[in-house]
């Protein structure tokens, strides 16, 4: 076949979060909606099952579903979605002490925002008044409202709006489907249920086309890789190699459990819950009809049949006799996430511990990325590609210290938490920046780059959160805003105040928006 200048076809094999989540983005940005000018194709498996899990998102989440035309209320009913305000970090500072749990939380956001004013040095240098206000209370309402089981907004509020930041739990099944019913009925895109036998190379190694079970050769002008861990075209028709990060992230395989309620009433946490563990942590996300539970650990620690046990216990009565799935884990990237007419996006590019739920971000960032800079002529798919790429391995670096970072700072002391402290399991980057903020604040100065995929305030949150030992006494007098500092920690007590009266309960908040969404 002849290569052709204009790229006309889109071909997206695998149809798990990753490949309708690129459907959806790509035929939204390219308006195959409106017009057949760009075709697209996605092909799934009918025998492959996707991996199921991936139920914790980002706020990024509301912007998305938004562009691709998808009704928030919808949305909740269809994947059995909660809302999610943050992550609460339980036992990652210490071991328990005698029985008692630590913890603290990772928020969205703060109420003032740091690169305007950053509160960070005044909170540590004493100024928020009351010495036991946590970082995360002291600067925003939402890790109370956790606490309590509230919402992030009232019914009233417009649909993917709020006060505060939030962002979804939801079912990883449901929300395929839906994304499947959407792209195949509104969007244009045309579905073929089959299995990919062979890809097919011009004489450039660039994709021609696939062949399939039954429907034969699909041809196209570009190709996605969605197939999952298989990486069916990027790795394994293209070569490009797998850059494992798995002596960084020492954790290798989860083990999972989906937990009924036992009251259809019962509280739904607004945040997700991330417990540790002797070699790993626990997950524990509220969805509206059930818990999803997984134990993420490291199997060179701990048996398979402990991190069973482990998570059967914490899951409680409820959980008995109830089917778990294990799930190995490799950890790392591809070493190039586009390739001449192929890009890889989701488990196909990359996998990190869901520690911090970032994958799901990263799809949807590399989906905009790409239906943004999609290379519609073939003159300079080149440079977009080496873009795409720079950015994307700058993105996964940096979310890999940002995990790694949890780690280390950690007080624990069982061998599997001594393991990753270890000098030769940590990043020079991510060295290089703690010895920095042991004496300097971080501030936006840190965050240059546009691709930094967790903001200056994660880093507060978690630092704060986890006691990061910080000596910004010699520079006390570099923070003279002490009354601006103060009136904004006052601001922050008068909001948390009201938002504890006025806001409902994550669950009579899900419960209305199903009676009237
Ligand atoms: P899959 O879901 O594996 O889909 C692959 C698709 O490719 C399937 O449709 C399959 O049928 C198809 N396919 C494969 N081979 C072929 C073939 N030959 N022909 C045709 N089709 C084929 N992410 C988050 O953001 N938040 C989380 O909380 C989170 N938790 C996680 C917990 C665990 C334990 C794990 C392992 C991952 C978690 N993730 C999380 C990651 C998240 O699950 C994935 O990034 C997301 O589901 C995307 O998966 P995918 O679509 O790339 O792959």
């Amino acid at each position: 076949m002849a290569i052709k200048a204009i790229l006309d076809s889109i071909v997206i094999v695998g149809g798990g979060t990753a490949g309708w989540l690129t459907a959806a983005n790509l035929a939204k940005s390219l308006n195959c909606d409106k017009n057949d000018a760009i075709k697209i194709t996605l092909i799934e498996s009918p025998n492959i099952p996707t991996i199921g899990v991936g139920e914790g998102t980002w706020p990024t989440m509301r912007k998305t579903l938004a562009k691709i035309g998808i009704d928030e209320s919808e949305f909740i009913k269809q994947c059995g979605a909660s809302f999610k305000q943050a992550t609460k970090f339980v036992n990652w500072k210490s071991n328990p002490l005698n029985g008692e749990n630590n913890h603290y939380y990772h928020l969205f956001s703060s109420i003032y925002d740091p690169t305007d004013f950053n509160l960070s040095p005044y909170w540590k240098l004493g100024y928020a008044g009351d010495e036991s206000l946590t970082y995360a209370n002291a600067v925003s309402p939402q890790a109370l409202c956790c606490e309590l089981g509230l919402a992030p907004k009232q019914i009233t509020t417009k649909a993917y709006d709020g006060l505060q930041s939030y962002a979804y739990h939801l079912d990883a099944g449901k929300f395929s489907e839906m994304l499947k019913k959407h792209c195949t009925e509104n969007l244009n895109v045309h579905f073929i249920a089959d299995d990919v036998i062979d890809v097919c190379l011009d004489e450039t190694g660039s994709i021609s086309g696939v062949n399939t079970q039954n429907s034969g050769l699909i041809e196209g002008d570009f190709f996605v890789d969605c197939t999952g861990f298989s990486s069916l075209l990027l790795g394994k028709a293209l070569n490009i190699g797998f850059k494992s990060v798995a002596d960084t992230l020492l954790t290798d395989y989860a083990v999972t459990v989906q937990v009924p309620y036992d009251d259809p009433n019962a509280d739904i946490s607004s945040c997700t819950i991330s417990t540790a563990q002797e070699a790993g942590w626990i997950w524990d996300i509220g969805l509206a009809n059930r818990r999803g539970i997984g134990h993420v650990y490291s199997s060179k620690f701990m048996s398979h049949e402990d991190a069973e046990r482990i998570l059967l216990e914490y899951a409680g009565p409820q959980a008995k006799g109830l089917m778990t799935r294990k799930i190995k884990m490799e950890v790392g990237y591809r070493e190039k996430f586009w390739h001449k007419n192929c890009v890889a996006i989701g488990l196909s590019a990359a996998f990190v511990e869901p520690l911090e739920a970032s994958a799901i971000f990263l799809i949807e960032a590399a989906s905009n990325m790409l239906a943004e800079q999609f290379p519609r002529q073939r003159v300079g798919m080149e440079h977009a590609e080496r873009k795409f790429n720079e950015s994307f391995k700058f993105r996964w670096d940096k979310t890999i210290d940002f995990i790694k970072l949890h780690y280390v700072l950690s007080k624990r002391d069982d061998p599997f938490w001594r393991a990753n402290k270890d000098e030769t399991t940590i990043p020079d980057s991510l060295k290089a920046q703690l010895a920095h903020w042991s004496v300097q604040p971080v501030s936006n100065y840190d965050f240059a780059n546009v691709y930094e995929p967790f903001p200056l305030e994660s880093y507060q949150f978690v630092l704060n959160g986890m006691g990061f030992e910080q000596n910004l006494e010699p520079s006390r007098a570099l923070f003279p805003m002490v009354d601006k500092a103060t009136m904004s920690f006052d601001k922050v007590k008068k909001i948390t105040e009201f938002a504890v009266k006025d806001l409902p309960t994550n669950r009579a908040l899900l419960n209305k928006v199903h009676q009237h969404g």
